[in-house]
């Protein structure tokens, strides 16, 4: 069993990106530039935005954090995200998921600019994805792929099962794994709340990626030997061992599964650094108009 080291990993991308910046700020005489919106106080979200914001200031991004209330309108959502639109200093907009349930987050995904886009969940940059054409990638799905590059993990031919089909990350992760591409070239099965017999699918992967949400949901017996596997689970539970008073557990069995693997991600330690380090290169990107004319 190896470790696919998500914080290794992140690390040397980070500082590739950081020298990037660096140029890119030279010669613009500003510094990219990423917006996130945070809607509500959920403990979730205040950690994944922190540390997004806490990531771009150490690679040479400017950051800023846009909070408001829970009780915002839709229509004022949207009237912000068209003023941010309009900003030519900045590069990138994330408005920070789960929303309130009055604001449809689909409107919202389509009233970002898509090619302030840097979470790549608008229609734009999934149809553009989908055809192989340059694009923001979601952040976690384009994190995985850069972790099994790093790895040089094979990925043609192989049989890849994704359980679980979110817009966020089962489904992109699908599409990217069966691009004709490097990696990609899987066989992909696409597995959800109402597969048959999940286990006899899950059996069957050279590649798992688990992405439910459900503590230790992939079990040993569902994991050939040798399977490469990539936990996206991020479950938190209150514990009183750490100092956060939380623990992260994935959607993986590591203990159990690990030892049957040829390669694993930790949780933490594995896809959630790559997720930052996925956005962080979207953002510059942007900023350089790699993807989309400026
Ligand atoms: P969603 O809740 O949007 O989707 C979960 C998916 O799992 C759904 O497609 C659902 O099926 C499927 N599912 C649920 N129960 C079962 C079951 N019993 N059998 C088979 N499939 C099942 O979650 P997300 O994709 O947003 O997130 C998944 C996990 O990844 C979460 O723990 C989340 O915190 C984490 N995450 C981690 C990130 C990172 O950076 N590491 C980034 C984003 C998410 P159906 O569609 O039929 O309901």
């Amino acid at each position: 069993m190896n470790i696919l080291d998500g914080k290794l990993v992140s690390a040397k991308i980070k500082e590739d990106i950081k020298a990037d910046a660096a140029a890119f700020t030279a010669q613009a005489g500003r510094k990219p530039h990423l917006v996130a919106i945070l809607v509500g106080n959920d403990g979730g979200s205040e950690t994944y935005v922190a540390s997004k914001m806490r990531n771009c200031e150490l690679v040479g991004f400017d950051s800023t954090n846009i909070r408001y209330d829970v009780d915002i309108t839709e229509a004022e959502l949207i009237a912000k995200i068209e003023e941010i639109n309009a900003d030519d200093t900045i590069d990138g907009l994330i408005v920070q998921l789960p929303l309130p349930k009055h604001i449809d987050p689909d409107k919202i995904t389509e009233a970002i600019d898509y090619r302030k886009d840097v979470d790549g969940f608008h229609p734009i940059n999934l149809g553009r994805m989908q055809r192989n054409l340059p694009c923001f990638i979601p952040a976690t799905p384009y994190g995985i792929m850069l972790m099994l590059d790093y790895y040089k993990i094979e990925t043609a031919g192989k049989h890849a099962v994704v359980v679980g089909r979110s817009n966020i990350v089962g489904s992109p992760m699908s599409i990217l794994l069966a691009r004709n591409a490097n990696p990609g070239n899987c066989t992909v099965t696409l597995t959800h709340s109402r597969t048959k017999d999940l286990k006899a699918e899950v059996l069957r992967a050279d590649i798992i990626v688990a992405a439910i949400g459900k503590k230790n949901f992939v079990t040993a017996d569902m994991v050939k030997e040798g399977a490469v596997v990539i936990d996206v689970g991020i479950n938190r539970e209150d514990s009183t061992e750490t100092k956060s008073g939380f623990k992260l557990y994935g959607d993986v069995d590591f203990e159990h599964v690990a030892p049957k693997s040829s390669w694993i991600t930790p949780v933490p330690g594995g896809v959630g650094l790559m997720t930052i380090v996925g956005l962080l290169k979207n953002t510059l990107e942007a900023a350089k108009g790699n993807i989309y004319q400026k």
